[in-house]
């Protein structure tokens, strides 16, 4: 299984004065030396389920290496400087090359041992989505046509099945 913090997988020392450091993995390292104090935090995760006007949900198959080559819905990473809304936007921009409405909120998911918090919204597609480096195919299914055998998490899963309801 992935590591819940590889950016404190064995450091020892302070990165600002090179003392030993008081390190409690996987969320702090604190250095009595010189007072430094870090702290890692779960990962917000933005996306968005974009359906067009006859209620078809785009979906993309991934190309990055988690999930590759199964289908989810677009999103990513929350970066410092925007705000969740706005990442689910960008994501979908980058991955589909498509403008969305963003709606309602359909869920929040985590897992305690994963970093990843998903915060997922409904949306309406503005337009049509097209394949990108990380969509080696994209698709607008009708609810009942939806691959659930070939979902990327199982967050992909859970949050479809309460947008729909089902
Ligand atoms: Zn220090």
């Amino acid at each position: 299984m992935a590591s819940l913090n590889p950016a404190l997988e064995d450091v020892r020392f302070c990165p600002r004065c090179a003392q030993p450091a008081q390190v409690t993995f996987p969320r702090e390292l604190r250095c009595d030396a010189c007072g430094y104090r870090a702290l890692w935090s779960p990962e917000p995760v933005a996306a968005a389920i974009p359906r067009d006007d006859d209620g078809r949900i785009w979906l993309l198959r991934r190309t990055l290496h988690e999930g590759a080559g199964r289908w989810t819905f677009p999103g990513g990473f929350v970066e410092l400087g925007e705000s969740v809304e706005d990442a689910a936007r960008r994501e979908t921009r980058e991955e589909l090359e498509m403008e969305i409405e963003l709606g309602s909120l359909v869920g929040v998911y985590s897992r305690a041992d994963t970093r990843a918090v998903l915060v997922v919204f409904n949306a309406r597609a503005l337009g049509i989505g097209r394949e990108t480096g990380e969509a080696s195919e994209v698709r607008a299914f009708a609810p009942s046509e939806l691959p659930w055998d070939e979902m990327a998490f199982w967050s992909t899963e859970q949050a479809l099945r309460d947008a729909l309801g089902v």
